[in-house]
């Protein structure tokens, strides 16, 4: 790989170095993320577990929960291991956990009192590794991979160019989210060098819907509820309506951007009240509306334009309180909505 791309922000130079020294000192690795990976924990992880194998390193990657079915088409995804707890034989030297502002989001127990690099991008990190390096400044988990495996001095590989820019693609919402820099298309730039082939990866990610989500795509616009005069849709989805249209919740990934498509929709919400007990709330904005801070008041996180979290409530207990937040939040970010 070449050199780090220009604007790599200056203080994050000697943490990546110390990343750079704590894995070229260890041999055996474990790789972790959050629980219900979305492409930028998948890519992250799976980016940094090539780069493991190019330095002849040792390493496995533990997940709480499967991929979408879509990101197995992926290299490498059949390396990823599926349990709540780390296997008694899950020896390593060290930990390095993407995507987590806490261990409890890995969904996974047994990291607790090992060696941790801890790698994020999202607001509010508890710093909870032996070496953190957070960035919120990152489009992408997969940006600051991109430099660690870069000061590793390991070649970009196909293998390596895909899952970064699968962590890209999906985490700038198909490059839509506001947090995009000219790094960010220079570092995908280098991807496509590497052998990409961005239509390829668009059609797997985007346009691979079974037949039953296509149906389950038009119940939920069907039901879409609209307030503050059309500016904040609302959608909800029970297991009666996956039932109904054959699909799983693994095969509701993406559908909440759909709303963002309507020029006057500035936000949107999703309540999922689908398979565990309590509700799974995702939500998703346009320009300045500020969604993390409504998931952080419900003790969630995320970024400005795409945050969630999960309560143990029914929804009718919290939906108003979620909706008349998010209302208040459109409004503040239509004040600070950016021009052109
Ligand atoms: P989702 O709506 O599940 O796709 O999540 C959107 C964004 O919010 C992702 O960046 C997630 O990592 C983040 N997020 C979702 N749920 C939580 C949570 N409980 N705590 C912290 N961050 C979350
Ligand atoms: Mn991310």
């Amino acid at each position: 790989m070449s050199n780090p791309v220009p604007d790599t922000p200056a203080t994050a130079g000697s943490l990546i170095g110390q990343i750079r020294d704590a894995v070229m000192s260890r041999q055996r690795f474990l790789i972790t993320s959050h629980s219900r990976p979305d492409g930028d924990s998948i890519g992250s992880q799976l980016a940094m577990a090539f780069a493991l194998d190019a330095l002849g390193k040792q390493s496995r990657i533990i997940n709480a929960d499967r991929a979408p079915e879509h990101y197995y088409e992926f290299p490498g995804l059949d390396r990823i291991e599926i349990t709540t707890d780390v296997p008694g034989d899950a020896a390593a030297d060290a930990v390095i956990v993407m995507e987590c502002g806490d261990l409890a989001r890995t969904g996974v127990r047994g990291f607790e009192g090992r060696y941790i690099i801890n790698i994020d991008h999202h607001a509010g990190n508890r710093m909870y590794g032996a070496i953190n390096w957070f960035d919120e400044s990152a489009a992408a988990c997969g940006e600051m991979v991109y430099d660690v495996i870069g000061a590793l001095g390991v070649p970009m590989s196909p293998e390596i160019a895909t899952h970064i820019y699968l962590a890209i693609l999906t985490d700038t919402g198909s490059f839509h989210h506001s947090n995009i820099t000219p790094r960010t298309f220079e570092i995908c730039r280098q991807t496509v060098e590497a052998g990409v082939n961005p239509a390829i990866m668009a059609r797997r990610v985007y346009d691979s819907n079974s037949f039953g989500k296509l149906k389950l795509i038009g119940a939920l616009l069907d039901q879409m509820l609209l307030v503050d005069e059309g500016r904040l849709a609302i959608m909800r989805m029970d297991d009666a309506m996956l039932e109904a249209c054959g699909c799983t919740n693994n095969d509701t990934e993406g559908i909440i951007n759909l709303p963002l498509t309507a020029r006057e929709i500035q936000a949107v919400v999703f309540f999922k009240t689908s398979g565990a007990d309590g509700v799974r709330v995702s939500m998703r904005s346009k320009y300045d509306v500020d969604v993390r801070m409504v998931a952080s008041a419900f003790g969630g996180g995320g970024h400005k334009n795409a945050a969630g979290f999960t309560v143990p409530d029914r929804l009718s207990d919290i939906q108003d309180r979620v909706v008349e937040r998010l209302i208040r939040a459109v409004h503040e970010g239509l004040r600070t909505r950016p021009k052109g």
